[in-house]
């Protein structure tokens, strides 16, 4: 069988199996792992189209994670995409006002996150077996909310892991910050950061890029590793939904297969939108990528212009979960338009470190002809979720309502008619106080747990079981720390 490697963006790491990619998260150089090729589907499209999702799911990431056995790999998959989602079909699609949204929020927290981390423990500790390594892992993340909830969640109380999860105190909402702060588990932590989520970010990538302090750590008994959509072994299983998407409006008359689809993804760290990239890769007829950013438009701005520039204000908008001004798997992307050079990946990254910004060549810009980016302002989004409320009582969260924008823009500047799925991120009980403000400005006066209630007799769905008594569960978690402090926090969580 031909195993598949992985090497980094920037091109100063070996090849490595899938494995030992997923155990250390990033390369040591800084880049990020990308496999070699990208696989082949294992079977057409007719066969793959009636599998459920976890049959689906071992066809697509077996060609990824292809040092990894079948039963190592169907049982990761088993362990993951069960009950804990509260429906069988883990992610269904529902067709309202002329699109699709895939829904992604069925999982344990309620966002999109799930969909990749109640995999990815199994997927690290079958890694760190297979490659012998009898350490501890010590899970590092830094969350804009979401992926922090996910993350304790998957990682609780599995054995020979810690988990440290590092978030913005001021820039998640309140259901957001009670999720983590109430988590339960001997080796979760949870501390909030006084900044915002690229303080967090970075703050993150230093403690992984400080080769002395890894070294200090694995003399202790531990290695460190990422729950952040930087690691391949969240991103790969994020390709499978769009597969499955495709598969479902096939079933449902919607489309026929081998007929082209359009997909609007609300994006942040450009994880979610990068799976779908692979998908597309991989042979699934997509046609365009649209890219939909809040405020913080920088993405927009990319693929507008060719100029990445960070330099700007960081705005805290309603969809705090896309509050983002360096967006982490990007780098995944340059590196492919860049015809794979990890040279010139490398100075890009360089560039946008020391100046904050950096410039892409026209025969780069021309290799992202699938992409299209754009952006939906606060007004624009609570508007859409109202209209889209009021016209076919279907609720959207702030996030998935960004890309509903940007996709009805794209529609009236292309005229392009192509079916469309719009990636639905989080379920709209997440962010209670922004919908329901957009539904009815009277809610205003009312805390996120009373709108709740409220938001269940105005949509008729319940509250998810997951969250119902969320106010009255004792808070466990109540550190803080100044955004330069994150390393100390480490040593103090892990003793070293
Ligand atoms: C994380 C997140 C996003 C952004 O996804 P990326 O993969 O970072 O682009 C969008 N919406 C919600 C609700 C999220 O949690």
């Amino acid at each position: 069988m031909n195993t598949l490697t992985y090497k980094s963006t920037r091109g100063g790491e070996q090849e490595l199996p899938a494995s030992l990619a997923i155990v250390k998260g990033i390369a040591e150089d800084g880049g990020l792992f990308v496999p070699t090729e990208i696989p082949k589907l294992s079977k057409s499209l007719h066969e793959l189209c009636p599998m459920e999702y976890q049959d689906l799911a071992y066809e697509i990431m077996q060609g990824f994670f292809s040092d990894f056995t079948e039963e190592e790999l169907r049982a990761c998959i088993r362990s993951a995409y069960n009950h804990q989602f509260d429906t069988p079909q883990i992610a269904p699609i529902v067709e309202k006002s002329g699109v699709c949204f895939l829904e992604l929020f069925h999982g344990p927290t309620l966002a999109f996150k799930d969909m990749a981390l109640s995999i990815l423990p199994y997927l690290l500790k079958t890694a760190a077996k297979k490659q012998n390594i009898q350490k501890k892992i010590a899970i590092l993340t830094a969350t804009s909310g979401d992926t922090g909830k996910a993350a304790l969640q998957g990682f609780a109380d599995v054995e020979d892991t810690k988990i440290i999860v590092f978030f913005p105190q001021d820039g998640v909402s309140e259901v957001q910050k009670r999720q983590m702060t109430t988590q339960e588990g001997n080796n979760t932590h949870v501390i909030g950061i006084r900044g915002n989520f690229d303080d967090a970010q970075n703050g993150v990538k230093e403690i992984f890029a400080d080769e002395e302090f890894g070294k200090c750590l694995y003399d202790e008994g531990y290695i460190l590793s990422s729950a952040n959509s930087i690691n391949i072994g969240r991103l790969i299983p994020q390709v499978v939904y769009y597969f499955y998407a495709y598969f479902q409006m096939a079933a449902q008359g919607t489309v026929t297969i081998g007929e082209q689809i359009n997909v609007a993804v609300p994006t942040g760290n450009f994880g979610n939108i990068l799976a779908g990239y692979y998908a597309k890769q991989m042979g699934l007829p997509i046609g365009k990528l649209i890219c939909a950013s809040n405020d913080n438009k920088v993405l927009y701005d990319f693929f507008d212009t060719g100029i990445y520039d960070k330099q700007r204000d960081f705005i805290l908008t309603i969809s705090p979960s896309m509050d983002i001004l360096i967006s982490s798997n990007l780098e995944r992307l340059i590196y492919s338009i860049a015809g794979e050079n990890g040279e010139k990946t490398k100075e890009y990254m360089e560039a946008l470190k020391t100046s904050g910004k950096y410039e892409i060549t026209q025969e780069m810009k021309e290799r992202l002809a699938s992409f299209y980016g754009g952006y939906a302002t606060q007004e624009e989004t609570l508007e859409d979720i109202r209209n889209v409320f009021e016209k076919d009582q279907y609720l959207m969260d702030t996030h998935t309502a960004v890309a509903y924008g940007v996709y009805q823009a794209y529609v009236r500047a292309s005229g392009d008619k192509t079916k469309t799925v719009i990636t639905s991120t989080a379920s709209p009980y997440k962010f209670t106080a922004p919908v329901m403000k957009a539904l009815d400005a009277q809610y205003e006066q009312f805390d996120d747990f009373e709108l709740m209630r409220k938001m269940e007799a105005l949509s008729h769905i319940g509250i998810p079981k997951s969250i119902q008594d969320i106010e009255k569960r004792p808070i466990l978690h109540q550190d803080i720390c100044e955004k330069q402090e994150m390393k100390k926090k480490v040593s103090e969580v892990l003793g070293v």
